[in-house]
């Protein structure tokens, strides 16, 4: 039986929107974005890894492809990544815009408060919602910041500890480095060595740094103690069993459910309407 995609097809030219995105970046200093046939090889890999999946939402997702990308990420789960791709294609341009209006200083702020580490089978207890409160409370009294924001998770291994990582990227602007560090202040008595980093994003990188803190995805991180002495990390693959909870945590939000936006409002996209 067929099932109803989970984003219906829209009588729009895909490949106008795919052009457009891609043009978007060169026009912003990033003609590395993602290739679109990469994006279809891993959605691929995930619709294998999820094959025995008892949830059906996995053979709706398996109906958006390269040439058919759903349109209407506001509907579609954040498990799709082809979804994500465009989704992301318009937010990072809209954002990047939007940024670079206000000004030309910006920062990445990365935000890794152990209270968000959740042990491997209980990824689906981080709730990227209460993490964007969290921010909310931290930064109100900054009246003038503007910026984006995106929920993570991580594969950390410490030891022999394995554990899923919740962390905030923040791409800001109209508050200063010493504003934001005492805003989001927190103890280093935690297991985390360094629960808050701040660094200044020149504008060239902006559209890249958005991406990059929008990727889908997670990262596998191995911490080990430098030849300094001090922690480091190093990356490393995330094994299938570990994507495909990653993946089960993505099916249970929206796209935009990672994403807050901070002091302005971005254009919705994909919001077309449904034949
Ligand atoms: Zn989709």
């Amino acid at each position: 039986m067929m099932r109803k995609p989970l984003c219906p097809p829209f009588n729009v030219d895909q490949a106008a929107r795919r052009k457009r995105i891609r043009a978007g970046m060169v026009d912003r200093d990033f003609p590395d974005f993602e290739p679109l046939d990469l994006v279809a090889k891993q959605q691929a890999q995930m619709m294998r890894r999820n094959a025995q999946s008892s949830d059906c939402r996995w053979s709706a997702v398996g109906q958006c492809t390269a040439d058919d990308i759903c349109r209407e990420p506001n509907r579609c789960q954040a498990a799709c990544l082809l979804g994500n791709w465009a989704s992301r294609g318009d937010t990072i341009l809209d954002a990047h815009d939007q940024l670079m209006s206000h000004s030309s200083q910006f920062h990445l702020v990365t935000v890794v408060n152990w209270g968000w580490a959740r042990d491997t089978g209980n990824l689906y207890d981080l709730k990227p919602r209460s993490m964007h409160r969290w921010l909310q409370r931290r930064i109100q009294h900054l009246k003038g910041i503007r910026g984006i924001a995106c929920v993570e998770a991580s594969l950390n291994t410490v030891g022999s500890i394995e554990l899923w990582q919740g962390e905030i990227n923040l791409v800001s602007t109209g508050a200063s480095y010493q504003e934001l560090s005492k805003a989001l202040k927190l103890s280093s008595s935690t297991p985390v060595p360094k629960p808050v980093m701040i660094k200044a994003i020149q504008p060239g990188d902006l559209a890249h740094v958005l991406a990059y803190i929008t990727k889908p995805l997670p990262e596998g991180r191995v911490a080990y103690e430098a030849d300094n002495g001090r922690q480091a990390q190093r990356y490393v693959r995330v094994p299938s069993a570990h994507l495909r909870e990653h993946d089960a945590w993505r099916m249970s939000m929206l796209m935009r459910d990672r994403l807050l936006v901070i002091g302005m409002r971005l254009a919705q996209s994909g919001t077309e309407k449904c034949r």
